[in-house]
């Protein structure tokens, strides 16, 4: 089978040059085991963290063995009772055409609930971050002004539109026009061009005269500094992700944010999904009926082939992707 592998581990901006690929022996099955066919492969921001070796939630790829991620498969041979050859299933698996796992590796979909690809964005990692982080962390009210950073994104679009299905004044802020546009037609009440708009505090301000109740943080950086300095008494935010500095090569300095939290008896909580391991089905069951419902839209960014997927993996720092950037394998 094909293999992307980790070739070094890169200082600053990845490139093509830190992947390598390769043909590697599919090994025979044993008791319990499936061959799969990866259908899809996710492309996650998370991933540059793991290409570093530096200490985290998660220990570091390792150089010379395959990268690891979120992949979508089909089981095409089966020594496993449960999944029969042709179940779907989504695994965190090596970035490779077929992989062998153990039935337990892997957990099995629903072919008829939503695209299939969906079971790596909305229905799955991206749409439960969005879900704990939005309703665990910042709960929003009815009329509170909700602000969320990198709204474009797998996670972010799906915060603005929850948010709003809590009676939220929604604020998204996004790097481009196009994705300006679209968030409006999500129904996010603001939506602003972080990259063109030349004095972000200004605009947020306009857009949240009355203040920020709740910031789902996927970015950092100076976004975040404008947003706390407009937070209102007993604000809560999520600390999702900080995406702005994965590939800093220096400590980023800036205002430190703690005299303002203090004076608003801010919450700040920083979070990883999977420390909502235990209610995952509660959030794929609401996230599932709200998408039926049909009041919540999800959006994929999908690139084709297997050699592609570096290059989908590096447009993400490039904002490339709109909603949820996947690769398609087969
Ligand atoms: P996205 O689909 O949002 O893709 C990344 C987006 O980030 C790009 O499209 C780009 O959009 C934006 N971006 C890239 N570089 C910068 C930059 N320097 N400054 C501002 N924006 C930038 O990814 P996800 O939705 O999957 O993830 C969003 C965030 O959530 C990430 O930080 C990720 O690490 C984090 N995350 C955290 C989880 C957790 O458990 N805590 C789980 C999943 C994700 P634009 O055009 O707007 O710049």
């Amino acid at each position: 089978t094909q293999a992307i592998l980790l070739a070094s581990r890169p200082q600053g901006e990845p490139t093509a040059n830190h992947f390598q690929f390769e043909t590697r022996e599919v090994p025979a099955l044993t008791t319990d085991q499936v061959l799969l066919k990866t259908r899809y492969v996710s492309v996650d921001p998370y991933m540059r963290g793991r290409m570093s070796d530096a200490k985290s939630y998660i220990a570091p790829f390792e150089v010379g063995k395959p990268i690891v991620g979120g992949v979508m498969a089909e089981v095409v041979e089966s020594q496993n009772e449960k999944l029969l050859v042709g179940s779907l299933v989504v695994g965190n698996l090596a970035w490779q055409e077929y992989n062998v796992a153990d039935g337990a590796a892997v957990q099995q979909i629903p072919a008829d609930k939503a695209p299939i690809s969906y079971f790596l964005g909305l229905l799955g990692m991206p749409g439960l971050t969005a879900y704990f982080g939005l309703l665990d962390i910042c709960q929003p009210k009815a009329g509170e002004t909700v602000v969320v950073s990198g709204a474009a994104g797998a996670v972010g679009m799906v915060v603005g539109q929850l948010a709003k299905i809590q009676g939220a004044h929604v604020i998204g802020t996004a790097g481009s026009d196009e994705k300006v546009a679209y968030l409006k037609e999500l129904g996010f009440d603001e939506a602003i061009n972080y990259k063109t708009t030349p004095d972000i505090a200004q605009a947020l301000a306009a857009a949240a005269p009355n203040g920020i109740d709740c910031y789902f943080d996927n970015v950092g950086g100076a976004i975040s500094d404008a947003v706390y300095d407009q937070l209102n008494k007993h604000a809560r935010i999520a600390l999702c992700g900080q995406i702005s500095t994965y590939n800093a090569t220096e400590v980023p300095v800036g205002p430190r944010p703690e005299g303002k939290l203090l004076k608003t008896s801010a919450k700040l909580q920083g979070f990883i999904v999977s420390d909502y391991l235990n209610r995952w089905p509660e959030g794929v069951k609401q996230l599932t009926e709200w998408y039926s419902e049909g009041k919540l839209k999800f959006e994929e960014t999908i690139t084709e082939g297997f050699d592609q997927i570096p290059a989908a993996f590096l447009g993400l720092f490039k904002g490339e992707n709109t909603g949820k950037a996947v690769v398609k394998v087969a």
